[in-house]
């Protein structure tokens, strides 16, 4: 696969289909593939950490997420065809786990969420196997039962819902200890499932609104948020360099 950068930063530009079709193959050649869903938080946080910028680059896949990503990638001169959000590629694994007999493990947001979550899929995708489930406020010192737990399941996916860039951070930390085969940061996607939190209408993520959403949704994302127009401008100043 191609790539190209924003910012420094790597990224993929596999359609949505390409990349569950990469997915299945790694998973039955076992190959071990970190994905990471680059949108533009993510991509300005990596300006400002070093090594979270090396985690996100030495990841297998990087897949342009949200409105800013495709739009940096295709003002860059790339061919961008399509935003891959984390939240839609989860919901294809899901299908894909429940076609394959793949197993998945869910880790990650607040007690009874990931469980919730589970259940959802479970009816939703009829026949997966969801094989554990973890939530994600955790000590240090439980990391190694966490790990322990994961690997007992057997499960091939593992999705961790921690947040950005937390979820990177321990996946890349932790990868070599890990047999899952997919890891993958989801965000709140647990929340979204579990109806804790709502995604924008359709209508909004067409037209690239998806991030407004959110703002109106959760207000406190504010200061979070500030990093978008500070991408625009960083994307028309640096281009695909790193600030
Ligand atoms: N979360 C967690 N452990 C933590 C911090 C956060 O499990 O130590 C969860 C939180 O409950 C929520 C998700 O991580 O479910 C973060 O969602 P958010 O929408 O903020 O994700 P982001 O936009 O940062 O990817």
């Amino acid at each position: 696969m191609k790539e190209f950068k924003i910012l420094g930063v790597p990224v993929h530009p596999y359609t949505m289909s390409e990349v569950v079709e990469e997915l299945n193959k790694r998973i039955v050649a076992q190959e071990q593939t970190f994905v990471v869903t680059a949108n533009a938080e993510i991509i300005m946080a990596c300006q400002e950490d070093d090594s979270y910028n090396k985690i996100v680059s030495n990841a297998e896949i990087i897949l342009p997420d949200g409105a800013g990503a495709v739009w940096a990638g295709r003002h860059l001169g790339n061919k961008v065809p399509e935003r891959v959000a984390g939240f839609d590629l989860y919901l294809e694994l899901m299908q894909l786990c429940a076609e394959k007999g793949y197993k998945a493990f869910f880790f990650g947001s607040a007690p009874g969420v990931a469980d919730a979550a589970k259940a959802v899929c479970e009816e939703r995708y009829p026949g997966v196997q969801i094989v554990g489930v973890r939530n994600g406020y955790f000590k240090d010192n439980e990391v190694p039962e966490i790990i322990e737990e994961i690997n007992k399941s057997g499960a091939q996916l593992l999705f961790a819902a921690l947040g950005a860039p937390k979820q990177e951070k321990w996946l890349a930390a932790n990868r070599d200890k890990l047999n899952s085969i997919v890891l993958m940061g989801i965000g709140g996607s647990f929340d979204v499932l579990a109806g804790k939190m709502q995604r924008a209408p359709k209508w909004m993520q067409d037209a690239s609104l998806e991030w407004l959403f959110r703002l109106y949704k959760q207000p406190s994302r504010f200061m979070r948020m500030m990093a978008l127009p500070k991408f625009v401008i960083e994307v028309f100043i640096h281009g695909s360099k790193h600030v």
